[in-house]
């Protein structure tokens, strides 16, 4: 299943509200989102009855409920609201290696879980700096012959 790729922009002065008012919110609120000018949906590929959701803090209570950013429509007809929603309680048991993935998303979301959500932008990401770091090495080799 493929991620859904909404983009929205961010309602700065609104977000930082947010953090800042939330129970186990960042002690830095403008930190968090000097790197999120845009938010992604991280949601599978889902239908308009369904809001789009961005992640934006994992909050610091024993409870497990992070502010998530909610939306639908775009452009001046977006339509959003924040919200700190408890995490969805699914977990992915994988009995050949004994491992437990957790569900990355918010308690009775919409689609698959995230586990099951690839993300082809963030793979595009991934790929463009393995393919930097490698033209870095192989600049740097000249010098070492030289040495
Ligand atoms: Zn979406
Ligand atoms: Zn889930």
């Amino acid at each position: 299943m493929l991620q859904c790729t909404a983009v929205t922009d961010v309602p700065l002065a609104e977000c930082l509200l947010a953090l800042t008012t939330m129970e186990g919110g960042p002690d830095h609120p403008p930190g968090v989102l000097a790197r999120d000018d845009f938010l992604l949906c991280e949601l599978a590929e889902h239908d308009e009855s369904a809001e789009h959701a961005a992640h934006l803090w994992t909050a610091g209570t024993p409870d497990d409920r992070d502010l998530w950013f909610l939306w639908s429509g775009s452009g001046a007809h977006r339509v959003h609201r924040l919200d700190t929603v408890p995490l969805c309680p699914a977990r992915l048991r994988d009995l050949a290696t004994r491992t437990v993935t957790t569900c990355a998303f918010f308690n009775r979301h919409p689609g698959p879980h995230s586990w099951a959500v690839t993300d082809p932008l963030g793979e595009l990401i991934a790929e463009r700096i393995c393919q930097e770091v490698q033209r870095l090495a192989s600049q740097d080799d000249p010098d070492e012959d030289g040495r």
